[in-house]
């Protein structure tokens, strides 16, 4: 391609709109180009890139047997409501874009596809003979993300490899999801990237696990621990640990003491003179489930800990039917405002005991008849203990009084152990790890660009998708899905690999692998070398760019720095002797090079990793 004719404008200025380096750089260098929020469009340059890792994802999905199809982007509310996700996608996470069609039907715009291919399944799979099977798509998804940033990194229209599997049973997944974790391991090595896969939550349909596939970069998202033996990667949600040994209390007998100004920990400790550890924290929730119900949630734990979320949403889901739910739609530390509409009186905040009495929660008001009342607020707290403050004894904790704290309290004297035994704490970096108590867990960013996940039987069994076995019975089928963001992973490429000239891609997803630079095309023997070399390394089968545009030698330079190129070529001053100058970007080194062994050195380059 030639740049005089290609549609290719660069910025000297970093664009306002872009806060990480390879945001910037993706629009400065003329990639894409934002049209809404968290909406993209991918021009020339860009659209290579992704079509190179769209590629090597392909190639690797086939090499594990899996198989490409393309379901629809719109899809019938109705398949939605059989998962029973409509409502949960479209109203309460308000994720899906949905719309009315002409004839007043509900339909949605894919988010992912698992309802989709689950009602395939259901229509064509009858046997176990027709089983593993793993179908796979590269499309574009959509989805009302709450903050669309970072550029292609969190968008509302991106494009996703995700695939579906369905085995006879959690065995033979196993083996597929196997299968998968090969295939995304090639997928990165073969992009150029430094990753992890890590440990991921699963949310509370639990399944048999799931991991997600890190590339490591300081923009990145999500927080990584892991230990350097390599034995032990988690991303932060997820991840587990041994909490620091408690030091024993110097509080032998109950009293209440005044500790005005105490609401925080580091306060309460300074003023008592004691460790954190023998504190007993209170922490309040409010949990809104699906059934409408809000629950206020007293979570104890050991005064240094402090409560992983997702952990705790996790927990809440499972208790969810106790509440007439499935999920948890929402779980926040209540503000003011939400206090205001549920509390009878201010809360003792700072100073909150384990047994804060009910009696803070007004009693819902009477349904009008025959109606259950929406949005009820459950009169009681819901009391959770975790793991961490379980065996405490002569503890401190509040007194449910503002500026007075218990000291030397007991469960079982003084305090009820809530009955709801769980574990919510956070690890962080610096605790001692599970398998090995000698290795401390460290930290790193990285950015999720693909996650496998063994579902098990939610959808098929939602949905009604089964299998007859070898036996005669029917099953339902047992399903993995995986998922790549493909644009969210070219993005990564360059979050990962850039200088402060602009960005540095590896030679298997560069959108071409050289550019020859013209330095002065009023010059003939310029442009006459470098007119033959472009045609003959394009012919060689190198995807060379041809920078003949009537600029100056500089800017020329300045732009295939900014493309990031891996080679350029330029064929300058050195042309008397029959040379020219060949760079490669990543290193800046430099060589003359013989105009016959521009071609064969290059294509030797490019058959090592760059
Ligand atoms: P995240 O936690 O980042 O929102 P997710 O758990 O919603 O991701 P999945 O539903 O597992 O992601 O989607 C599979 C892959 O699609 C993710 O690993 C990620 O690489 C990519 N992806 C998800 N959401 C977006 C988005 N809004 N923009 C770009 N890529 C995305
Ligand atoms: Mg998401």
């Amino acid at each position: 391609m030639r740049l005089s004719q290609m549609l290719f404008v660069t910025l000297r200025e970093d664009p306002t709109e872009a806060e990480i380096p390879s945001h910037k750089l993706l629009l400065r260098a003329g990639y894409i180009r934002r049209i809404a929020a968290g909406v993209y469009a991918y021009l020339p340059l860009m659209w290579r890139v992704l079509q190179k890792v769209s590629q090597i994802v392909r190639e690797e999905m086939n090499a594990a047997g899996a198989q490409e199809c393309l379901l629809p982007q719109l899809q019938p509310a109705d398949l939605w409501r059989e998962s029973g996700r409509w409502d949960t996608y479209t109203k309460a996470e308000g994720i899906m874009f949905s719309l009315i069609d002409r004839q007043q039907r509900e339909m949605g715009l894919g988010p992912t596809h698992e309802e989709v291919i689950t009602a395939i399944a259901r229509d064509m799979i009858r046997s176990y003979r027709q089983l593993p099977l793993n179908l796979y798509q590269i499309q574009t998804k959509f989805r009302d993300e709450i903050r669309p940033r970072f550029g292609l990194m969190r968008g509302r229209e991106f494009i996703m490899k995700d695939a579906y599997s369905f085995d006879v049973d959690e065995a033979t997944l196993k083996q597929t999801y196997d299968k998968m974790h090969t295939a995304y391991t090639n997928i990165l090595k073969r992009c150029g990237l430094a990753f992890r896969a890590v440990d991921a939550d699963s949310g509370a349909i639990g399944g048999s696990g799931s991991q997600e596939f890190m590339v490591l970069a300081d923009a990145g998202e999500d927080e990584v621990l892991y230990t350097e033996d390599g034995k032990y990667s988690a991303n932060v949600e997820k991840a587990v640990s041994l909490p620091p040994d408690a030091e024993p209390s110097s509080f032998t007998t109950y009293e209440k003491l005044e500790t005005p100004g105490t609401e925080t920990i580091a306060k309460l400790c300074q003023l008592l003179k004691c460790s954190p550890t023998v504190v007993l924290k209170n922490v309040l929730y409010q949990a809104v489930f699906d059934s409408g119900r809000v629950v206020l949630v007293l979570v104890s734990i050991r005064g240094d800990q402090d409560v992983n979320e997702v952990k705790l949403q996790n927990e809440l889901t499972k208790l969810a039917p106790q509440y007439g739910g499935k999920t948890v739609l929402a779980l926040t530390v209540p503000d003011a405002d939400a206090q205001e509409k549920w509390a009878t009186k201010p809360l003792p905040l700072g100073y909150i005991a384990p047994n804060l009495d009910d009696s803070y929660i007004k009693p819902p008001k009477p349904a009008p008849a025959g109606q259950v009342a929406a949005n009820a607020v459950a009169p009681k707290f819901l009391r959770l203990v975790d793991k961490t403050a379980v065996d405490l004894t002569n503890f401190v904790t509040g007194s449910n009084e503002s500026g007075y704290h218990v000291v030397g309290a007991n469960w079982g004297q003084e305090f009820e152990r809530p009955k709801l035994e769980v574990d919510v704490r956070k690890a962080v970096a610096g605790d001692r790890a599970l398998h090995d108590p000698a290795q401390t867990l460290k930290t790193a960013r990285g950015i999720e660009i693909g996650h496998i996940f063994q579902l098990g039987t939610k959808y098929s069994q939602a949905l009604g998708a089964t299998y007859t076995n070898e036996q005669g019975e029917e099953k339902p089928l047992v399903m993995g899905c995986y998922g790549v963001g493909v644009s969210r992973l070219a993005q990564a490429a360059v979050e990962q690999s850039y200088d402060k000239d602009g960005i540095v891609w590896t030679t298997a997803i560069a959108p071409y692998q050289a550019i020859v630079v013209i330095p002065d095309i009023a010059k003939a023997d310029q442009v006459q070398a470098a007119e033959k070399l472009y045609a003959e390394l394009n012919a060689a089968g190198i995807e060379t760019l041809l920078d003949d545009r009537n600029e100056r030698a500089g800017v020329k330079f300045k732009d295939a720095d900014l493309i990031g190129i891996p080679y350029r070529i330029v064929t300058g001053r050195s042309l008397q002797q029959g040379k020219v100058e060949v760079v490669q970007r990543a290193t800046r080194s430099s060589q003359e090079m013989a105009l016959d062994a521009v071609i064969p050195t290059l294509k030797q380059w490019l058959s090592e990793p760059y």
